[in-house]
């Protein structure tokens, strides 16, 4: 399949006003509702619509922009509905067994969302790092989540986003090998027509300027090598450092990276 253009892969977490009190989500991944509206809308201006990465991989569009959404935070709903008010959808990565968790959706939100027209997809079973994990361990993960959703949705699960971003060598083959079509990653970048296995993300943070975000739909070269420098100061900060120490900072330089804010 041949994709007509790049497209931009957005990566969403909770879109939730920091007072809400039911997400758990960290507030610096935190999208406000208004902000996820005025984004909404900076696509319209634009001329594009949202997209889920499964519909996409159906039906390529030319003025697709996609919208992803990792960790099933209980918030998701609200954003499910939105997309759905402007004729959108998008992909949700949950983790199957934080489902009906507090500060989670529940798999009765789930199923609206599917009969919505939102695409549930993998997040893994848990949050574990899967590149912490042992071969076997990393297996069960993947199929454990794609097995629950099926049976639970009805639909079929062919899209995994590995956690915290982070993979063990050879993930394409194992993802392959269990039935999914694709893995939609952490990687800096806009999805072009090459690499179906590994579509790319651009994270959408409390701290994004709508400035930021438009350039990110026009696919503003300068802007786009920011992020990515941005992306390999803290990935390459997490070799240097070892994860431990990595994840006590990472906060900080994601931070710093965002403005401060
Ligand atoms: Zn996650």
């Amino acid at each position: 399949m041949i994709k007509p253009h790049p497209t931009t892969v957005l990566m969403y977490h909770a879109v939730s006003d920091a007072d809400d009190g039911r997400s758990r989500a960290d507030a610096h991944y935190s999208v406000s509702q208004a902000r996820f509206l005025e984004q909404l809308q900076l696509i319209r201006d634009a001329g594009q619509r949202p997209r889920s990465v499964q519909s996409l991989l159906l039906c390529p569009q030319a003025s697709a922009v996609a919208f992803t959404f990792d960790d099933g935070d209980v918030s998701n709903a609200w954003a499910a509905q939105a997309l759905h008010d402007v004729g959108g959808s998008g992909d949700f990565f949950v983790n199957t067994q934080t489902v009906g968790k507090a500060g989670h959706l529940s798999w009765q939100a789930l199923r609206d969302m599917t009969a919505a027209g939102m695409s549930i997809q993998s997040h893994a079973h848990t949050h574990r790092y899967l590149d912490e994990l042992t071969p076997v361990e990393v297996v069960q993960e993947l199929h454990t989540s794609k097995v629950m959703l099926e049976d639970k949705l009805g639909c079929p699960v062919e899209l995994f986003a590995p956690p915290g971003g982070r993979m063990p060598a050879g993930m394409h083959l194992t993802t392959k090998r269990l039935g999914y079509k694709a893995i939609c990653s952490s990687r800096v970048a806009l999805w072009r027509d090459l690499r179906f296995d590994d579509i790319p993300r651009l994270a959408v943070l409390r701290g994004t300027t709508s400035l930021q975000f438009s350039k990110w739909l026009a696919q503003d070269r300068v802007e786009l090598l920011r992020q990515r420098l941005r992306y390999s100061a803290l990935t390459s900060g997490k070799q240097l450092l070892g994860k431990t120490y990595y994840e006590r900072v990472r906060r900080g330089l994601l931070r710093l990276a965002s403005g401060g804010r």
